[in-house]
């Protein structure tokens, strides 16, 4: 097999400013080694997430040029309708500023009565929004999910007999939703087969519980379902897409994912009088029904992506790109997940750095390395961003302690992704030189955006 290339050519560029290790140093220690508090022009190659990064196309900024900025019934506002009901099949279609701004808007309406949501995994938004609305989240992920380094096709799936016994546990009446995160974001990007979205579909409806999609990566997990899952060999993306749709009663979208877009987000679903409610509080805090928070260009650009998304030869590409770099890093010895997820790679700081307890934050102190040997920026989703505590404040830690290196779409070329490779293995090599980290300042919620930090 040939060289699978960038199905792409680059019309316009943006420069990377190159620092020295001296000069990372003093930024890190500035931003109180927490990189989501460093200027981005100090950092090389961005992998701090795939959400709003993009490359968008040339059609999508010639949609831009073509928004039509009217308040209310925008043509724009009806092409993307259009788009998103044909693709995901709901018939009501509610855009927001962000996949956030969905959350807060249905979650706020479902919490008032509800107060438990069951989800493979839920993302740190999605389950800061639940909490926020007074509810609480349950992850109930199949067991091999919860085990980086074992392979498995679709280590997203949620526990089937797990959300059975949490139903009837908590009992079905008090359930405002399950949630299903295609492809599983805060657990390694894997995907969730047809066969596992279709299961927790007909235990919903057995006990008559909301079942929604959050489907920022939608395409994504339908091309794993496509080159994994029996029978779809032959199944184009879209009717694969389409199919996953049909199970769910709605889905949450942040288009800032695979909509190839820099701002955005909807929900769409079949209720329509769970929609009026939604529509009344879209109004009082994102906006109108036909824009919700968003320009009419901003909508064109979300249509022409979520077309685009679709692309076999995109989405073999994009997949491809992820495995390329997981392999590079597995064959060195490497602790990364294993099989690559969809949007990102992701290490094992628990494995990597052995020395450093979950309470010391491996994963935080594996970001700064990273940084400071190439001016490469990633995310931890560990104990920062999960960790609880308990009545005398000692560190509930998370399930998993992971460094995320999400690959922005079409932005980076092979090149780009051997350096990083290069960075990570030198990194390892010299991995017990790492120190652990302490909190010095926190939020309640969402602390990993903000928190202030110190090596030990
Ligand atoms: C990004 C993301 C969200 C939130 O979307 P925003 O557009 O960032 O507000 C929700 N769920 C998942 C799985 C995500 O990846």
């Amino acid at each position: 097999m040939k060289t699978i290339i960038e199905p792409f050519r680059i019309k316009s560029v943006e420069p990377i400013y190159f620092t020295t290790q001296e000069e990372r140093e003093k930024a890190l220690e500035k931003a109180q080694y927490n990189v989501f508090l460093l200027h981005s022009d100090d950092v090389i190659i961005d992998l701090l997430t795939d959400s709003g990064t993009s490359a968008m196309s040339s059609a999508q900024w010639a949609g831009i040029m073509q928004g039509d900025e009217s308040y209310a019934g925008s043509p724009s506002f009806y092409r993307f309708e259009k788009v998103v009901k044909d693709i995901m099949g709901y018939p009501v279609v509610i855009p927001t500023h962000q996949g956030r701004g969905a959350e807060k808007i249905l979650f706020s309406i479902l919490s008032k009565d509800k107060k438990v949501y069951i989800a493979n995994t839920l993302f740190d938004t999605t389950r800061a929004n639940i909490e926020f609305s007074g509810a609480r989240g349950i992850d109930v992920l199949c067991p091999e999910g919860k085990l980086p380094q074992i392979p498995a096709p679709f280590k997203g799936n949620m526990d089937i007999k797990a959300l059975e016994e949490t139903i009837l546990f908590q009992g079905p009446e008090n359930i405002a939703l399950v949630i299903l995160t295609i492809t599983n974001n805060s657990g390694g990007g894997q995907p969730v087969s047809m066969e596992n979205i279709k299961a927790v579909s007909g235990i919903c409806k057995k006990n008559n519980i909301r079942f929604f999609l959050d489907a920022c990566r939608f395409a994504e997990n339908a091309w794993f379902i496509k080159t994994r899952e029996k029978g779809y060999e032959n199944t184009s993306v879209k009717k694969i897409v389409q199919e996953m749709f049909s199970y769910a009663d709605g889905c949450l979208m942040s288009a800032k994912k695979d909509a190839f877009a820099n701002i955005g987000g909807f929900l769409a679903l079949n209720d329509e009088k769970l929609a009026t409610q939604c529509r009344n509080l879209l109004v009082i805090t994102e906006g109108f029904p036909t824009y919700g928070g968003l320009a009419g260009r901003d909508l064109e650009a979300i249509a022409i992506g979520l077309e685009e998304i679709l692309d076999e030869n995109y989405l073999m590409y994009r997949i491809r790109s992820i495995s390329y770099l997981t392999e590079k890093l597995y064959a060195k010895g490497v602790p990364v997940m294993r099989p690559a997820g969809g949007h990102a790679v992701y290490l094992d700081a628990k494995a990597f750095l052995p020395h450093i307890p979950p309470d010391k934050y491996p994963g935080v102190s594996l970001i700064c390395e990273l940084y400071k040997k190439g001016g490469i920026r990633a995310v931890e989703i560990g104990s920062l961003m999960f960790g609880k505590y308990d009545e005398n404040h000692q560190l509930i830690p998370s399930q998993m302690e992971l460094v995320r290196l999400a690959i922005p779409r079409r932005v980076y070329t092979q090149s780009h992704i051997d350096y990083v490779a290069e960075v990570i293995i030198e990194v390892f090599e010299e991995r017990e030189k790492a120190r652990g980290y302490t909190i010095l300042e926190e939020a309640p919620l969402l602390r990993h955006f903000t928190a202030r930090m110190q090596p030990i």
